[in-house]
């Protein structure tokens, strides 16, 4: 993106340095007119029943499908990436509509809740949507992570007020065309850089769902403590991948290598840090860095890695490396900028003898580039994994199902894949966020829904006769300290004896 003027915003494809197209750089007029009219939009989507919101949904996904070519094209061209992987954002966001339309009746159905002891009353638990959510988000996928807000929010009920990365505006703006396109306006789009981002956590949004870098995080945490607004933050990882000794070191070495590559390595669950216990660390080396050999670079349908979408990143990645050369890293694949291919490439790179002093190993590098650490253990490899300001993902690759499941316990991190990698976020029935630096709140699954809803506590009469309970509090006949002693030692005492005693006192 190039802020031409004050009222434009370029776009270009990093892969071969092309213009794609440009849109408006708006400000915080237009940023309140869209607010506004996602507010009203949001009226006539609340007054729809759980049902006829899903077909709604599923209507949406309709012309997703309807205009997928659009769509695609116009992802690998703004982002550089691959066909294949363009292809895969269209089909993630199918596949979130679909989850969310499925889930959405039965997750946000008022619910029953015990009262017990109170049995003479009924309490219920109701979610009714906030109104309008506005989603701020990132370049790396330009139309998945948008859309795994979307739904979400979508399918409890809320418009959205779309701010998309200056990055990668054109993908929003057709986003918002098409999910308009099968009625409702349910989503307005504003363009422009972090001033817009900031104008719309300022603008009487409900809740703002963020997803990008935790130094933005916290700006938009600022802001919106002013007005108190709820926020979800999903952000950066550093995630890890424990390689333990009895594990299938052809299938780890495969998913480390799909895991930090994929989607040039801009992706927050890649895998920055694979921790790999001493016994098979070597095995581990030399087959990460035989398959990087073999990934093929560019945008060619076939390719495997695609550009670097935002340039800078360049001197991010070299910065990293040139510390972990410096410290005693030893880069055994990859290690430059493609200059022999137009556009913004670096080649994927592993990086062997890493250590926790290195910036490698404690800072997002978002590119690609796969640091391999030597662990003497398990026990280190967990500690390694959690002595880190992130906890996004990880994998764990053992043929012990049972130590696998430990170790998952012991890590602290949103999401663990056992024996593969990336995996979590692709299933939508499961929540997905962060811990720590990597954010709170949850998308995806039922949580996801409810994120995006009010949850009202509601409690009624259970038979026409009940007595109201509150206003026995003035009556004299109001339990007595004596009577309340009782009750607690006839509800809560453990075991019969005890209770009859109490009921005898
Ligand atoms: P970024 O934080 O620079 O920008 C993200 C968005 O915030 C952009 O739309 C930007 O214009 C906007 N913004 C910037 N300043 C703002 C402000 N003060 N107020 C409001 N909005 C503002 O992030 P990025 O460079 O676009 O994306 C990369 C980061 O995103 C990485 O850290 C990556 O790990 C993270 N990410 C996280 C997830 C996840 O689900 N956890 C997914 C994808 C990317």
């Amino acid at each position: 993106m190039t802020v031409t003027d004050s009222d434009k915003l370029e776009s270009s494809n990093p892969a071969t340095g092309e213009l794609v197209g440009a849109v408006p750089a708006m400000g915080p007029d237009d940023v309140a007119r869209a607010t506004a009219a996602a507010r009203r939009a949001s009226k006539d989507f609340a007054a729809l029943s759980l049902r006829d919101r899903a077909r709604h949904l599923r209507a949406i996904r309709q012309a997703i499908v309807d205009r997928a070519d659009d769509l695609a094209s116009t992802v690998a061209a703004e982002a550089g990436k691959p066909a294949a992987d363009a292809w895969l954002e269209v089909f993630s966001s199918c596949l979130l509509l679909t989850y969310a339309a499925h889930a959405g009746p039965k997750a946000l159905r008022a619910r029953s809740v015990p009262t017990w002891p109170l049995v003479i009353k009924r309490a219920r638990v109701q979610y009714s949507p906030f109104g309008v959510i506005g989603v701020i988000s990132p370049w790396n996928y330009p139309l998945t992570v948008p859309m795994q807000a979307i739904a979400f929010a979508l399918g409890a009920g809320n418009a959205v007020v779309l701010k998309p990365s200056e990055l990668t505006p054109l993908t929003g703006v057709l986003l918002g065309e098409v999910v308009n396109s099968a009625g409702m306006d349910l989503v307005h789009v504003v363009t422009g850089d972090g001033r817009v981002g900031e104008a719309v956590v300022r603008s009487g949004v409900d809740k703002v769902c963020f997803t990008g870098s935790p130094i933005t995080g916290r700006r938009i945490m600022a802001a919106a403590s002013d007005t108190l607004t709820p926020v979800v933050m999903e952000l950066g990882g550093k995630d890890p991948m424990i390689v333990c000794d009895d594990a299938d070191i052809e299938r780890a070495a495969r998913a480390a290598v799909a895991g930090a590559f994929s989607n040039s390595g801009q992706t927050c669950i890649a895998v920055e840090r694979a921790l790999v216990v001493a016994p098979v660390y070597d095995q581990f080396v030399v087959r990460v860095t035989e398959l990087t050999g073999e990934l093929r670079q560019g945008t060619e349908p076939d390719a495997h890695v695609g550009a670097i979408i935002r340039p800078p990143q360049m001197e991010v990645i070299e910065r990293r490396l040139a510390d972990a050369v410096a410290r005693g890293g030893r880069i055994v694949a990859g290690g430059a900028r493609r200059d022999d291919l137009p556009g913004s490439f670096f080649a994927p790179t592993v990086v062997a003898d890493v250590t926790p002093d290195m910036e490698l190993v404690r800072e997002e590098t978002f590119g690609p580039v796969l640091p391999v650490m030597r662990v003497a253990d398990v026990t280190e490899a967990v500690a390694v994994a959690n002595d880190c300001d992130y906890g996004l993902n990880s994998s764990v690759f053992t043929r012990d199902r049972a130590e696998a499941r430990r170790i998952a316990g012991e890590l602290i991190t949103g999401g663990v894949n056992i024996n593969d990698a990336l995996l979590g976020a692709g299933i939508p029935s499961l929540p997905f966020g962060g811990e720590k630096w990597s954010g709170f709140g949850r998308v995806h699954g039922e949580e996801g829904l409810r994120e995006f809803s009010r949850i009202k506590s509601v409690v009624e009469d259970r038979f026409p006769f009940t007595p109201g309970m509150a206003g026995m509090m003035l009556r004299s006949e109001r339990p007595t300290p004596e009577l309340l002693n009782k009750a607690i030692g006839v509800a809560y005492s453990s075991g019969v004896a005890k209770r009859l005693k109490a009921l005898r006192k």
